[in-house]
């Protein structure tokens, strides 16, 4: 079909074009057929402009008007006019003209979307999804794709500001699970032979240190076959980052400056550096979480020498073997009986045994525990806590490590209830640092890697990676914002003796390290250099950016929280030749 290219785009004209005779392509957004008038509003990614079709005009331009429907694709050629004063419409950026048609060219008809495309949408995710190429027509989809648009960019042009070198690494890589699930890739040349699709490239990144690259970074999909939990996607972009002959301050002046210009070219903000350190011991004792969302003080507060010697066999017990926990939410010993169940089921839920609540009334404790209390435990828990009048504590016990995370669950909870987090409340971004290198898994009675297993531990640990593993201590990092980990790394191993001892510390036979990674403990003997470096978590550093609740609004093609992509039904079903191919069975 021929029709005449745009001289301009849908968000371009101004009061300064009037006159003009200007070519618009694009999709009918809106049409309101006056009687006599017809306005058609016409839109593209860069905006909207309002069309008039006449009826005193042509006849057979004003019929072909009154054919229009929404999201047709047209060719319109007229002239820019100014509206008048009282038509100007303020809310559009063109709004202060129109365009009377002169031609009009349908392009494409459309059926009736099933849903609007329009700013705000009620229609489901499901719909939305499965519909995806109509969703991301509209503007906040588009907003949300331009500002990652110019993240992207942000990111590259201080990389290489910084002499950083873009590396693309494999998609197809030996299977070398720690951690999440590989997705596989079955080989047809290699039979019973597989891929796997990149966690990260870690392997790679720190071989191209080896290689003497020096700075490396990548803009880069990670594949992970884990079960998804609502900000999680199988398949999902980091900014891939490593460094040679650095320590832990080198990566973290590098990341705090690209934080840095981000807020400020992306939010017009201005954050401090550097940043706030807060080792995870204190992370886990203050907040209870590991990303401590700090836009907000409530620290929960150990009881645990307040109520040693209480006839109240819980806290006694817990004091001495675990934590007795308290949060105080301040003004809230208005909250109603049933407000308190819906805080006790909340921690039930996350496995704690209860919840003791008491109230500060008058200057005493209202609560269904303070009958097994002295006054001098009383005393004591008001002290700690600081707690005043109109104060609610809410107070947690038990093992120690399952207690601080109800807590800090419970934290987060109240600070939503009491809406502390206001839309002007301070960006909190920190590091967490000093993490346990090894983590035990009571399951499977053994140590896991708490980051990866080539951390670095601490220099001083490193003998008590053999005596003691529990004990020591990671070369690793977090970034967190506003309570979200946004980015972690480590400095890393570099000599094939220590990565040996780590495998050890990890349970992993010398056979088996030989099989899975001998091509990195190989590489470690040809002269590795010192290296560490840090991986972001893209999507959701765009969508804290954007202000978004969801990691799928900032993805163009997501899949669903159960792995699906519902616009074009994958994972799908293969012919049974291609899997002949791959000499694969499906078993029943
Ligand atoms: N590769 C690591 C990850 O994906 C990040 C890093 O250590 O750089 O978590």
């Amino acid at each position: 079909m021929k029709f005449n290219r745009r001289t301009h785009t849908n968000g371009e004209l101004r009061f300064k074009d009037a006159g003009k005779t200007v070519t618009l392509n694009g999709w009918v957004n809106s049409r309101r057929d006056l009687g006599g008038l017809i306005f058609i509003t016409l839109r593209d990614r860069y905006g909207i402009t309002q069309i008039v079709f006449e009826p005193e005009g042509d006849k057979s331009l004003y019929e072909a008007a009154k054919k229009l429907r929404n999201e047709f694709v047209v060719s319109v050629e007229g002239v820019v006019r100014t509206r008048p004063e009282d038509m100007v419409n303020s809310a559009m950026e063109t709004g202060e003209i129109e365009v009377i048609a002169e031609k009009l060219v349908i392009l494409n008809e459309a059926e009736t979307t099933p849903f609007p495309i329009s700013d705000k949408t009620e229609a489901s995710e499901e719909l939305r999804l499965k519909y995806r190429y109509l969703d991301l027509r509209r503007k906040e989809m588009q907003n949300n794709l331009l500002l990652r648009h110019k993240m992207y960019q942000i990111v590259r042009k201080y990389f290489d500001s910084k002499n950083f070198v873009e590396v693309e690494t494999p998609v197809l890589m030996k299977s070398t699970p720690e951690g999440a699930r590989d997705y596989l890739v079955p080989s047809r040349i290699h039979k019973g032979k597989f891929y796997a699709l990149p966690q990260s490239p870690q392997t790679y990144k720190q071989l191209l240190m080896v290689a003497g690259m020096d700075r490396y970074f990548q803009i880069t999909k990670c594949f992970r076959d884990e079960d998804l939990r609502a900000d999680r996607q199988p398949e999902f972009t980091q900014i891939d980052v490593e460094m040679s002959f650095v320590d832990t301050e080198d990566v973290f002046e590098i990341v705090e400056e690209l934080m840095k210009i981000l807020f400020k070219e992306i939010k017009d903000y201005d954050i401090e550096l550097p940043l706030k350190r807060l080792p995870y011991n204190e992370a886990m004792e203050k907040y209870g979480s590991d990303k401590p969302d700090l836009r907000f003080g409530m620290e929960i507060v150990n009881l645990n020498e307040a109520v040693k010697n209480s006839e109240f066999r819980v806290f006694k017990d817990s004091s001495e073997s675990g934590i007795v926990g308290g949060l105080l939410a301040k003004g809230c010993a208005g909250y109603s009986r049933s407000k308190l169940d819906g805080l006790t089921k909340f921690v039930k839920e996350l496995g704690a045994g209860g919840l003791v609540w008491m109230k500060v009334k008058e200057g005493a404790l209202e609560s269904p525990v303070a009958k097994f209390l002295s006054d001098e435990e009383k005393e004591k828990i008001l002290s700690a806590m600081n707690a005043e009048n109109d104060d609610l504590i809410l107070i947690v016990s038990g093992n120690k490590n399952k207690s601080l995370n109800i807590l800090g669950a419970l934290r987060l909870e109240m600070a939503k209830r009491m809406e502390l987090i206001k839309p002007d409340t301070k960006p909190s971004l920190l590091w967490v640092t000093d993490f346990p290198l090894l983590e035990w898994d009571e399951e499977t009675n053994r140590y896991y890697a708490m980051h990866h297993p080539f951390t670095s531990p601490r220099v001083e640990d490193l003998d008590l990676l053999e005596s003691d593993p529990g004990k020591v201590k990671a070369r690793a990092y977090d970034l967190v914002l506003n309570g979200n980990e946004i980015a972690g790394g480590s400095i890393r191993i570099h000599s094939s003796d220590v990565q040996h001892k780590m495998f050890n510390a990890l349970g992993i036979s010398k056979d088996e390290a030989e099989e899975k990674f001998g091509f990195l403990m190989n590489a470690f003997k040809f002269g590795a250099p010192p290296h560490g470096g840090i991986a972001f978590g893209f999507d959701r550093m765009a969508m804290l950016f954007a202000d978004k609740s969801s990691i799928r609004d900032m993805i163009a093609f997501p899949k669903t929280t159960s792995a699906l992509s519902l616009m074009d039904n994958s994972p799908s079903n293969v012919d049974e030749a291609q899997l002949k191919e791959l000499h694969i069975k499906i078993a029943d």
